[in-house]
């Protein structure tokens, strides 16, 4: 009884396309997250990407494809990730990655190779091969005044995400705390 219960509340926090938390439950970690790193005023940046013109991957290649790519996406970054890190699904195709005792330049590193190793990707298909790039906005959370909230960061990742789409796509922008 106590597996099934368990079993069910993994399957009520994951996406079921991806393995990776939910949105709802990427809400409730992070929430836990910021708490840590606010009482012990440790550093957390937060990592939201967005694939570039994914509706042209489902336009020309079928949904199938895209939600393929959508997977090995999410392999690709859970390579670079550590296992203290988390990876959600915060909407169809963007993603948040939170990294405790990590500060802005540092997870500039690991976006570095998520985008690297995404823009490398290659998925055989009978219409050519599909290849994606990443658009990646980096924050850092704040401590002073007072804790940042997730909704915030959030926010403001998400702001750092969209510059990166202005500045080209395929690319990492931070904005500084
Ligand atoms: P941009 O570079 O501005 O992000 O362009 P975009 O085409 O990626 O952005 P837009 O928001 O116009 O399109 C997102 C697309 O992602 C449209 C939607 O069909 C697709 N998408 C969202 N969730 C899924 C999914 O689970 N599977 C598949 N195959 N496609 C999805
Ligand atoms: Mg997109
Ligand atoms: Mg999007």
């Amino acid at each position: 009884m106590k597996i099934i219960l368990a079993r069910e509340k993994e399957l009520a926090r994951t996406d079921p396309l991806t393995g990776i938390h939910n949105r709802r439950y990427l809400y409730e970690f992070a929430e836990h997250q910021f708490e840590v790193a606010g009482r012990y005023q440790q550093p957390l940046a937060v990592m939201m990407f967005d694939i570039d013109h994914f509706k042209k991957i489902n336009d020309r290649f079928g949904h199938a494809v895209g939600d393929e790519m959508l997977k090995q996406v999410t392999q690709i970054t859970r390579a670079e990730l550590r296992t203290a890190d988390a990876i959600g699904r915060y909407g169809g195709e963007e993603f948040i990655v939170l990294l405790p005792m990590t500060n802005a330049a540092q997870a500039y590193s690991v976006a570095e190779r998520i985008r690297a190793s995404a823009a490398d990707l290659r998925l055989p298909t009978e219409k050519g091969d599909a290849s994606i790039t990443l658009s990646i906005g980096i924050v850092q959370m704040r401590h002073a005044p007072q804790s940042e909230s997730v909704e915030v960061a959030f926010r403001r990742a998400d702001e750092a995400m969209y510059a990166a789409k202005q500045a080209g796509r395929n690319r990492i922008e931070i904005i500084a705390s």
